[in-house]
């Protein structure tokens, strides 16, 4: 049965780049019966950040995109939360040293410090592998007694992977096909340290195995690891999962990774939900409290770095999943494209019925302490909702439906309001309050042949009265606005705009 798991660590808000890990996995697990797994790998204390995880899990549940098996739902392969695996580790590192696989090593960081300098000053990198493994502290250079003096002392060490020294590695990877490693090239990581804690390759290894995951598809950041991890299962002697490694996600431009700077840069999230730093309380914007629809942003996902091979790009996040292919994942970095988030949310929007527009609309009113009636907020949604792409639009576009205008744009009025002009609106202002029905065709007719029995120019009136209900000489229909808005709005606005 295939098993994927989405392992993320939580030292922050889950990147978009996370998000699509995480869909990517659950699509494929889904196309073929298979579970999600999400395991939060919090073994590096230092970098822990509070309400990281529980970000994640809002994330993921946000996006549509659920786990079947992770904290707070144990199937009998938890707990999902590596902290609390800590006990498991140690036996597995101790196994490789038994195997000769590891080692324990000794040198202090002020050690390996000068090391690195005495490298550099030859114009060289220091790596700790099979070249100079001998001359170090280590299990391989020193004698058991001494090894053993050193343990008993309670000397900090940790546990190191015995690199192999000249091998030619094959590694498949699902997306990239076959690559070949010289083992040389290879340091001998830390796998264990003696505060108890293991290093992500050594619990990320032993999780999958244990945790019988099948898959692992993740960021290509994690390709340089890919070899250790190979040679991990290798040493014991356990079936290595499948491979994938997904393409990085590009800035707009094209080159680099996109990163949060760019987000802000030019005014788009790049996480799912708004993130409140515990650190300095900085926020960064989030898809969700920006207006956009969860299936804008899965869809968008979804095709960043992959495509169907068809011209279809519409999908809910039930078809990807029948249609979603690892194979026609791309290799090369994808092109982060802003407006293409735009250009799905828009088409999501326009797909939603008004009734839900309606309902979303009237709770952005609520927020702004309109409590307007549904039926008139239906009205401005059927009137406006080829216009939009966020529900926020509706009170951009329509906002003098519910209000009067705050501000009058000053060239506008310079334009509109002559000397005659408060005299005339005072006028107006009468007729209108004579009006008993207060229709749009019936408006439209009366200020009609007002302006006619007054033999004066249209623009005299419209125009100020334009500025009096909407601020400014542009917008809707104005005998429309003026019906929605009723006869006390209309003539209280008139006065707004004399005085
Ligand atoms: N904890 C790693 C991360 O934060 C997991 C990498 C992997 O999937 O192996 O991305």
């Amino acid at each position: 049965k295939v098993r994927v798991r989405f392992a993320p660590s939580p030292t922050g808000p889950l990147h978009i780049g996370g998000v699509r890990t995480a869909l990517y996995n659950y699509l494929f697990a889904k196309k073929h019966g298979g579970d999600f797994v999400l395991r939060i790998e919090d073994t590096d204390q230092n970098r822990y950040v509070e309400g990281a995880e529980e970000y994640i899990i809002q994330s993921l549940n946000w996006c549509g995109i659920p786990f079947d098996e992770g904290p707070g739902k144990e199937k009998g392969f938890g707990p999902y939360r590596q902290s609390e695996r800590k006990d498991l580790y140690k036996d597995y590192a101790q196994q490789l040293v038994n195997s000769g696989n590891a080692y324990y090593a000794f040198d202090t960081a002020d050690a390996l410090d000068e090391h690195r300098k005495d490298h550099e000053k030859k114009g060289k990198t220091f790596i700790y592998n099979w070249h100079n493994r001998l001359k170090l502290q280590n299990s391989l250079s020193l004698t058991e007694e001494q090894v053993q003096e050193k343990l008993n002392a309670e000397e900090p060490y940790v546990i190191r992977f015995k690199s192999p020294e000249d091998e030619i590695l094959k590694l498949n990877d699902l997306i990239r096909g076959e690559m070949e490693i010289d083992t040389k090239i290879l340091d001998d990581k830390v796998l264990f340290k003696s505060d108890g804690m293991p290093t992500y390759h050594l619990a990320n290894i032993v999780d999958d195995h244990l945790m019988e995951i099948t898959h692992v598809i993740r960021g290509e950041e994690w390709l340089p690891s890919l070899a250790l991890h190979y040679l991990l299962y290798r040493s014991f002697n356990w079936k290595a999962p499948e491979f994938a490694h997904l393409p990085l996600i590009l800035k707009p431009q094209g080159k680099g990774k996109l990163s949060k700077r760019d987000g802000e840069k030019m005014g788009f999230p790049v996480f799912p939900l708004e993130w409140k730093d515990p650190k300095n309380n900085e926020i960064s914007a989030g898809y969700r409290e920006s207006g956009y629809y969860p299936e804008a942003v899965v869809n968008m996902l979804a095709f960043l770095g992959w495509n169907p091979g068809t011209e279809q790009e519409i999908f809910s996040i039930e078809e990807l999943m029948e249609v979603f292919e690892l194979e026609k994942v791309h290799k090369s970095g994808a092109k982060f494209d802003p407006e293409k988030t735009k250009w799905f949310q828009q088409h999501y929007i326009q797909e939603k019925d008004n009734q839900k527009l309606t309902e979303d609309f009237s709770e952005f009113l609520s927020d702004k302490g309109i409590e307007a009636d549904k039926s008139k907020v239906l009205e401005i949604v059927d009137l406006l909702k080829e216009r939009v792409v966020f529900v926020a639009d509706f009170w951009k576009e329509g906002s003098l439906f519910f209000i009067s205008p705050t501000s009058y744009e000053p060239k506008d009025v310079k334009k509109a309001w002559k000397e005659d002009t408060s005299e005339l609106m005072q006028e107006l202002k009468t007729v209108l309050q004579n009006t008993e029905d207060f229709s749009q065709s019936n408006l439209e007719t009366t200020v009609k042949n007002w302006i006619k029995s007054k033999e004066i120019g249209f623009g005299k009136v419209m125009m100020p009265l334009r500025i009096a209900l909407v601020g400014a000489l542009q917008g809707p229909d104005l005998y429309a606005i003026a019906a929605f808005i009723g006869k006390n709005e209309t003539v209280h606005r008139i006065q707004k705009a004399i005085n």
